[in-house]
C-alpha cells in the first residue's frame, strides 16, 4: 500500500478541511470516530450548590454547566482514573475548579459562562453562554469541578462537534454531448458547474461535489449513443475531512490527538497478541 498522505486545504482556529490521500475507508472512520469519542477535554462533572434559590433545579443547573465547553490543557491534567490522588473530587493534577456567585438584586439578570469564576487558567471557550437566569432576590452560589473526560462517555466530553469526511469527488464533463447545461448548472445545490463567455459550461469547484447526482439526472444527451455527458463517481482511497472544535482544543490538535490514540489502540493489540503467543 501507498504512504498516506494530508493535505491541509483551510486551517481556522476553530475548524479544519484537509484531504487524507491513500487511505481506506474503515481507517478514515476509525480516525473520525476517535476525534468524536476517544480524544479527551476537559468539562465539569461535579457542582456543590450552597445556595441555589433560581428556578431551576441543582441537577438541571449542573447539567447546563457540564455542557459549557472549557478550553483545554492536555499537557498539564491527568484523566482521574489514572491519577494517583485517589480522591472523590480530585485534586490540581486531575480537576481545575470554579466558583459561581451571582445574585439579582432589583431586576431581572442571566448568569452568563463568565461568571464561572475559574481558580486555574481552564476558562470557558466563550463569555457569553447563558446558563440561567435569576429573578430579583433570587441567588446561585456554588462549587464546579471540571476533569478530563471522553465523548464516548458523555456528549460534554466530546472535543469535535463535527467530525465528518466524504469520498473525493470525480467529475467527468462531456461538454459537448450535453444539451442542457443552464439546467445542470442550476440544479447543482453547491455550484459545481459555471459558465463564461466562451464555455457554456465547464468544472468550477469540482471539490465542493456532494456526489448528489442531481446533474446525471438532469443531464440530457446530444446524442445518446456517445454516453453519459456526465459521470460521477467517489474516490474510496481519498476523503475529503471537515472538523470542527467546540474550542476545547485546536482542530488540529484534535486530529493528532486521535492518531496517537489510534497508534496507542494498535500497540495494545499487537502486545496482547504476541504475549499469546509464548
Ligand atoms: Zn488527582
Amino acid at each position: 500500500m501507498r504512504v498516506m498522505e494530508v493535505e491541509i486545504l483551510e486551517e481556522r482556529a476553530d475548524s479544519l478541511r484537509f484531504i487524507l490521500r491513500n487511505s481506506f475507508p474503515a481507517f478514515a472512520n476509525a480516525l473520525r470516530r476517535g476525534m468524536l469519542a476517544d480524544v479527551p477535554v476537559m468539562a465539569i462533572e461535579d457542582a456543590i450548590f450552597l445556595e441555589n434559590t433560581s428556578v431551576m433545579y441543582d441537577e438541571i443547573l449542573a447539567h447546563r454547566l457540564g455542557l459549557v465547553p472549557l478550553k483545554t490543557d492536555l499537557d498539564a491534567y491527568v484523566p482521574r482514573e489514572e491519577c494517583d490522588c485517589k480522591s472523590e473530587l480530585g485534586c490540581a493534577k486531575c480537576t481545575a475548579s470554579f466558583v459561581l456567585e451571582a445574585e439579582a438584586t432589583d431586576r431581572t439578570i442571566t448568569v452568563y459562562s463568565n461568571d464561572l469564576k475559574a481558580a486555574t487558567e481552564i476558562v470557558p471557550t466563550s463569555d457569553k453562554i447563558p446558563i440561567v437566569k435569576l429573578a430579583p432576590g433570587q441567588k446561585v452560589k456554588l462549587e464546579a469541578y471540571a476533569r478530563l473526560g471522553r465523548g464516548s462517555e458523555h456528549a460534554k466530553w466530546q472535543a469535535a462537534s463535527v467530525a465528518a469526511y466524504r469520498y473525493m469527488p470525480k467529475v467527468t464533463l462531456r461538454p459537448e454531448n450535453l444539451s442542457n447545461p443552464e439546467d445542470v448548472i442550476k440544479c447543482c445545490p453547491t455550484r459545481v458547474y459555471a459558465s463564461d463567455s466562451t464555455r457554456k459550461i465547464f468544472i468550477k469547484n469540482e471539490l465542493d461535489c456532494i456526489l448528489c447526482n442531481a446533474c446525471v439526472e438532469q443531464a440530457v444527451p446530444s446524442d445518446p449513443k456517445k454516453g453519459p455527458p456526465i459521470e460521477i463517481k467517489g474516490d474510496e482511497t481519498t476523503f475529503l475531512f471537515h472538523i470542527e472544535s467546540t474550542g476545547a482544543l485546536p482542530p488540529k490538535r484534535i486530529l493528532r490527538e486521535a492518531g496517537n490514540i489510534l497508534i496507542k489502540k494498535a500497540e495494545t493489540m499487537t502486545a496482547l497478541v504476541g504475549a499469546e503467543q509464548k
